[in-house]
């Protein structure tokens, strides 16, 4: 942070800004007391004078100096520019901050408001609020403030929504933490610098915007001036005395070029940008239950659909249970809703996408549906707060970079577990020891940015032990780490379900990976599952022709070096627009007539085994071409 204010500084344009800003606030503020006397003296001997070497820029109709004058005016105007740029961005921050707090309906109707603000010129808000609030320093300074707040309230919609959207802020509530808190603790304090950067160049439009309305007659009134009313007192003798006209003016060009530049500077240097419902998806079969559902099932999910508008469904009929200790591997190219699968899970799909399934259910306890609103808000928050851990792909993301390791894993403890303070950081260092982080004591005090990928990622573990999970999802939590690492991660999470009986739903594109940790695996495509089965059986056993193309896809020792590596052809199906019959037709080999026109359900092949296919394949040439995938299971590439 230092050596970037430095760095600003050091720029000719930071520079001068900066020495310009500073010289005008200084003025501000000793002007007043300097200068007053001279500032308000009566000469009515030398009445409205030109330029002289008594007074510089002449006198005005009650023969007082101006260029003392336009010194003393500096105080309110920046005074009252300051005040309306206070008011524009706590008002901005309120409305911009609301669709977050509020819910669905209410947070629309704010955007709304907002967007429509926006789109009205400032200065015709300005004149229209200066209306209603009534002619004086006072009133101006409200329509100017309340002018404002909408760029600002938009500048903060966006902010907040590109911070909501952080893998920090998914993790805090998936730990349950409340939409305030979240606000107040993770999103704020991550937008307050470029907030606070664009409040400077705002302090500039608002000192013009000042300098217009008291020169209307809306803004100070006399016995007051400030620069806009110094402009307008000097209008009528603009001919004869332009000097007492133009130096207003020209302090007006000043403070404000001050504030602007250096607020454009600041934000050239910290890279800061500055202020310049769903219909239902079509029908699709019916699908059986992935699994038997037991007493011990810690997640059932039946028939769970997730829909944006458009319409588009990415996830279409998707069931599956989950039992106490079981691992379960989710794979699929990008795009086929495995992510967003477990996204919904986590109740982490934001308005406008929209969730619906015939059954969603964790420990028993239902998170949608009629049967859901039985339990409330805060009592489903404190289920998934102290029994579901999320572990994110990007362990650059996972963590609020503003805040120190210890303090974020303590947080959900102390929401939910009632701990103090001390205790849930003794509980953090406990659970960073857990999860092999060397000097876990040391290691809590620092922040996200001094640990390596693998840490951060296994602090992101650490922090779903804070209390006595039943269930991890981890959303590729070994894509953005190298292969030993990968390997750390994995062997981490096998190692956590041995010993404390956990459930693990992992989702990964690598289909090595799931082999090597998982005990059942749910291959996705274009929103379905389309073929379940055991891990062991996956390298001989597979028969829907994806699985087996997504396996003969895994290059392993025989690969021949001199040939081009084997892919799927063709690319996934566009969620928009699913083809009638089998998603998968246009890039199959095996695809029949009826393939293009029927999609074919989930049927059992098997006590645990399940394809979606009309062919499902098992030909001695598939099994000599593909049986010999011993690397998959061994994990070699
Ligand atoms: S249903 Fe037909 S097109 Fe789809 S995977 Fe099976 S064989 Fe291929």
């Amino acid at each position: 942070m230092r050596s970037r204010w430095i760095a600003v500084l050091r720029t000719p344009v930071g520079a001068g800004a900066g020495v310009l800003l500073l010289g005008v606030l200084l003025l501000a503020l000793f002007a007043p007391i300097i200068w007053s006397h001279q500032a308000s003296a009566i000469d009515t001997d030398h009445l409205l004078e030109g330029s002289s070497a008594a007074h510089w820029l002449g006198t005005d109709n009650l023969g007082r100096d101006i260029f003392y004058r336009v010194l003393v005016a500096s105080r309110t105007s920046i005074l009252l520019a300051l005040l309306a740029t206070s008011i524009a961005v706590v008002s901005g921050l309120a409305l911009g901050c609301a669709p977050t707090l509020l819910g669905r309906r209410a947070g629309r109707l704010t955007t709304a408001v907002v967007n429509i603000a926006v789109a009205f010129p400032g200065l015709l808000l300005a004149l229209f609020f200066a209306v209603i609030f009534g002619v004086g320093a006072k009133g101006a300074v409200l329509a100017i403030g309340f002018a404002g707040a909408p760029a600002f309230a938009r500048l903060t919609q966006t902010l907040v929504a590109g911070v909501a959207e952080r893998d920090f802020v998914a993790a805090a509530r998936v730990v349950g933490v409340g939409r305030f808190r979240i606000l107040l603790r993770h999103i704020l304090p991550n937008i307050a610098e470029p907030l606070a950067v664009n409040a400077t160049i705002g302090a500039g439009g608002a000192l013009l915007a000042f300098a217009g309305l008291s020169f209307l007659g809306l803004g100070v009134q006399a016995p007051a001036y400030d620069w806009g009313r110094l402009m307008g007192e000097s209008l009528n003798s603009i001919y004869v005395h332009p000097a007492a006209a133009l130096a207003p003016g020209v302090a007006v060009v000043i403070a404000g070029l001050a504030f602007n530049l250096f607020g454009e500077s600041v934000a050239k240097g910290f890279g800061v940008p500055v202020l310049k419902g769903a219909r239902l998806p079509d029908r699709v079969p019916e699908t059986r239950p992935a699994a038997a559902v037991d007493d011990d099932a810690v997640l059932v999910v039946k028939d769970l659909h997730v829909s944006f508008p458009g319409p588009v469904t990415p996830v279409r009929g998707v069931s599956f249970t989950i039992g106490k200790g079981e691992i379960v591997g989710v794979v699929g190219e990008s795009g086929s809703g495995k992510s967003l699968t477990a996204l919904a899970v986590a109740q982490l799909i934001e308005s406008p996408g929209q969730v619906r399934a015939a059954e969603l259910s964790f420990l028993g306890a239902p998170l949608l549906g009629r049967l859901a609103v039985r339990s409330t808000a805060a009592a489903r928050r404190r289920l998934l707060g102290t029994s579901f851990a999320m572990v994110f792909q990007d362990p650059m993301t996972s963590f609020n970079p503003t805040k120190r390791i210890g303090v974020q894993l303590a947080e959900g403890a102390r929401e939910h577990q009632g701990m103090s303070r001390r205790q849930a950081m003794a509980r953090a260092i406990d659970r960073l020891r857990a999860v092999r982080i060397p000097e876990p004591e040391r290691r809590a005090r620092q922040y996200p940015h001094e640990f390596s990928g693998g840490m951060r990622q296994r602090a992101m573990i650490g922090m779903g032990l804070m209390g006595a999970p039943a269930l991890i999802v981890a959303d590729e939590p070994t894509t953005a780490l190298d292969v030993t690492v990968q390997r750390e991660v994995l062997r981490l999470l096998e190692k956590i379900r041995t010993e404390n009986d956990v459930a693990v739903l992992l989702i990964s594109h690598d289909i090595t990976v799931v082999a090597q940790v998982c005990d059942r695996v749910l291959v996705m495509y274009a929103g379905r599952i389309v073929e379940e089965l055991p891990s062991d059986a996956l390298a001989t056993g597979a028969r829907h022709p994806y699985t087996r193309a997504l396996l003969a896809a895994v290059p392993d020792l025989d690969t021949p070096l001199d040939e081009p590596l084997a892919v799927i052809p063709g690319r996934p199906v566009d969620p928009a627009q699913f083809p009638p019959g089998c998603a998968f037709a246009a890039r199959c080999e095996f695809a029949e007539d009826r393939c293009t026109v029927e999609d074919p359900a989930l049927v059992r092949h098997g006590v645990d085994h399940q394809v979606a296919c009309w062919n499902p394949q098992a030909t001695a040439a598939w099994q000599a071409r593909y049986l010999d995938s011993e690397s998959i299971r061994t994990g070699q590439r």
